[in-house]
Formats: C-alpha cells, structure tokens, sequence
C-alpha cells in the first residue's frame, strides 16, 4: 500500500491509496473532483472508495461528482446522508484493498471528526484537521476539552504511526511552536528540514507521532516551560488544569501573528 498526496486549493492534500496489485484508488477527503479524476485519467485508475474525516467543503465537495463518476463506496460521518453511503463512527473497520483501517471519534475541530488508523508493518493515521504536523485543526465546533481528548488518543498511538493531515501549514505552525519553545533542538532541526522541503515544493506530510510528541505543542500542552510561554502571550496566569493549558496553547495559537 502506498499513500501520496494530490495538492488542491491553497494548502489542501487529498491523500490517495494505491496497492500495488490493483488498478484502484481510495480518495481521502476530495474536496475537488477534478483533481482526482484528471489523476485517475492520466494514470488509467478507477476510484474504488472514498473515506471523509468530516463535514468542511474542502474535504467533501468534489465527492457528489466523483459518485457520479465511480459509484464507489464513501465512508464517512453518519450525518453526511447526501454523499456517505457506508455511514460510521468510533471502532468501526473499514477495509481498504487488504488492510483494515479503525475509525476513531476525534470531535474538537468539529463534532463530526473521524480519523482512520491501520495497524500494519507502519501504522498510518488519517488525521483529517484534527492532527497536522506541528499543530492541530482550530476548535470550530467542538470543546477544547474534546480536542484535547482527541490529542491524547492519537497519543496513544504507537510511536513509528505516520500521520496524514490534510493540510500544509507546517511553516505557519512551527513559527508558533517556536515562540513557545525557542530551544526546542527538535523542532529547530524539524523547521530547516521543512524549509527546504517547502523551497523544492515538497510536501512536509507525512509525519511520525515520535516527532509530533517532541514538537507539536498541542500533544505538548503539559510540558511546564511551554505553558508559561502561551499564557505569556496571552497576559494569563499558567493554568494548571490540563484542560485549561491546552485551552492557553489553542488560544494563544488563535491569537498568534
Ligand atoms: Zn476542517
């Protein structure tokens, strides 16, 4: 199985599923049509199912027209009645080619958020807007109670698991993981490696959760010295409630010029 990323918008990845023995693809949040069957047309595929992670048009607007198309299976939050066939939430599996893939219930950046994890020889997170690298999707419907319970599942995760956001906002985000912890060696070496990457326009995606756990501040919200720094930039005093000082990470990132 292999997993690459068809750039589209902005800053948007939709990432595609390739197996080796088939002529199909699986779509991860095609928020354009175009982009997914001009790639289908130039390298004679044919889509055979897609996954949503949640509800934005950025990630479902092209999968009305690729139904059309392909008649495919699409996977996704149950609510979405108009575009999922196979509605599914928190533990349920899903096949793809021959690997399973687990949902697991990430609601945070909105109610709606599944991820789609595979345990194989490298596990693979599908991480929608709940995980990027170097930062995490902004609360828009949900709690930061929520998302920080979505950070702590992914967490959990094993070490080596390469995670697959949809975005490009590395850059962005390390310009705030870096205010927060100028010393970081980690993520000083992870923001040159990522500049250069973005100099070739390079995709910085995918990344391993060993090196969000040491650079990502929203997996990083309990480390003391980090704490200080958001609520710094927010003229507040450190909370020491987890669920607060995560809220101050979020909050002081909304507020980040
Ligand atoms: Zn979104």
């Amino acid at each position: 199985m292999t997993i690459f990323p068809l750039p589209a918008f902005n800053d948007n990845y939709i990432w595609i599923i390739q197996d080796k023995d088939s002529s199909g693809i699986w779509a991860v949040d095609p928020g354009n049509a175009d982009v997914v069957l001009n790639f289908c047309h130039e390298y004679q595929k044919t889509l055979t199912g897609i996954l949503i992670t949640h509800h934005h048009k950025d990630h479902t607007g092209g999968v009305a027209e690729l139904k059309q198309h392909s008649n495919c299976p699409v996977y996704g939050p149950e609510h979405l009645t108009e575009l999922v066939t196979h509605p599914v939430d928190d533990g349920d599996r899903i096949l793809v080619f021959s690997k399973v893939f687990t949902v697991i219930a990430t609601p945070g950046h909105t109610l709606d958020h599944l991820c789609y994890f595979s345990e194989q020889e490298t596990p693979i997170l599908l991480s929608g807007d709940t995980l990027f690298k170097g930062g995490c999707g902004r609360i828009m419907e949900g709690t930061h109670e929520q998302m920080l319970a979505a950070m702590i599942k992914i967490s959990g995760l094993p070490n080596d698991t390469l995670i697959y956001g949809t975005h490009e906002y590395t850059l962005a985000n390390y310009r705030f993981a870096l205010s927060l912890e100028p010393n970081n060696k980690d993520l000083i070496e992870s923001n040159i490696t990522c500049q250069k990457l973005r100099t070739e326009e390079k995709p910085t995606l995918p990344t391993k959760l060993s090196i969000e756990k040491k650079t990502n501040p929203f997996l990083r919200s309990h480390i003391e010295a980090l704490k200080i720094q958001a609520a710094q930039q927010l003229n507040e005093i450190p909370a020491e409630n987890p669920i607060a000082a995560f809220s101050q990470v979020r909050r002081a990132k909304d507020s980040f010029s």
